[in-house]
């Protein structure tokens, strides 16, 4: 796919960037995306929104469990790809001007060399106490299944770190994301079916305020419309033409 020059230019004089992702720009590095293609991810016959929902925590702890443990094991072999390092790199040129926000719990963007990094929906390499006390625990990526444990501080069952469907996004994060977003001239959209709110409720913020929007993503999305310019292709493609980054130093 051929960028223009002038676009190219457009990104590179931009002073103040925010970054949304989704499971797409995790795609070439081999993570499943849950929607693309037209299709719904399943799990047992259960649709995603069922097993990962607030609900089959307090019923059905132990599947949620093997659910998350098999996300875990597809993502053990899996490295961060040319669009999460080339994200690493622009993070590198505008430091605190900046901001990554990310509905992926892959952790592939810290693994990249990404900074400044918002974790809206968390991180599935984390747990966290049922009982919801403010404690978090670390899981070795390699720990596969997870050992069943309890929280330290409330003797409770913990589950993953991770924000399930029916369930609200850590306190401030968004906020954050939404103040950061008012003055940026540029936000970027990368790899997500903007189904999910309120995360794709950032790209409204963005254009309601006057930055260029872009998207990246091989197919249409509800949002479509409102970004200036929509780039259909892959994301690990074309994010290093738009920067002008030979992916050759990546190796
Ligand atoms: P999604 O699965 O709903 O949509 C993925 C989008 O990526 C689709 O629009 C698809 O067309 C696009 N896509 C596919 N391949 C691409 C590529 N190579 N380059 C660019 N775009 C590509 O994902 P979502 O919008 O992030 O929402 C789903 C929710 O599921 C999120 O909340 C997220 O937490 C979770 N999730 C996370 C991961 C992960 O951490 N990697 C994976 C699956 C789902
Ligand atoms: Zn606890």
């Amino acid at each position: 796919m051929q960028i223009l020059a002038e676009f190219i230019k457009k990104i590179a004089e931009a002073k103040k960037v925010c970054v949304l992702t989704g499971a797409g720009i995790s795609a070439e590095s081999g993570v499943p995306t849950f929607r693309g293609s037209g299709e719904s991810a399943v799990w047992k016959g259960m649709p995603v929104e069922e097993i990962s929902s607030a609900r089959m925590v307090t019923e059905n702890l132990d599947e949620v469990w093997e659910w998350f443990d098999y996300r875990r094991e597809v993502l053990k072999d899996c490295q961060p790809n040319h669009a999460h390092r080339a994200l690493m790199l622009w993070e590198s040129r505008l430091r605190e001007n900046f901001l990554l926000v990310t509905q992926n719990v892959d952790g592939l963007h810290s693994q990249a060399g990404s900074r400044n990094i918002l974790e809206l929906h968390g991180n599935i390499q984390r747990l966290k106490c049922t009982k919801g006390c403010r404690l978090k625990y670390e899981m070795l990526p390699t720990e596969i299944p997870h050992s069943p444990d309890i929280c330290d501080l409330c003797d409770a069952p913990l589950r993953p770190d991770v924000v399930l469907f029916g369930e609200m996004l850590p306190e401030g994060y968004f906020e954050y994301a939404v103040e950061f977003t008012r003055d940026c001239d540029l936000f970027l959209s990368i790899g997500t079916s903007a189904f999910v709110y309120p995360a794709a409720g950032l790209a409204e913020v963005a254009k309601r305020n006057g930055a260029f929007c872009v998207e990246i993503n091989p197919e249409e999305t509800p949002l479509s419309d409102i970004y200036d310019e929509s780039l259909r292709g892959k994301a690990g493609e074309i994010l290093p033409k738009l920067l002008g980054i030979e992916t050759g130093h990546f190796h």
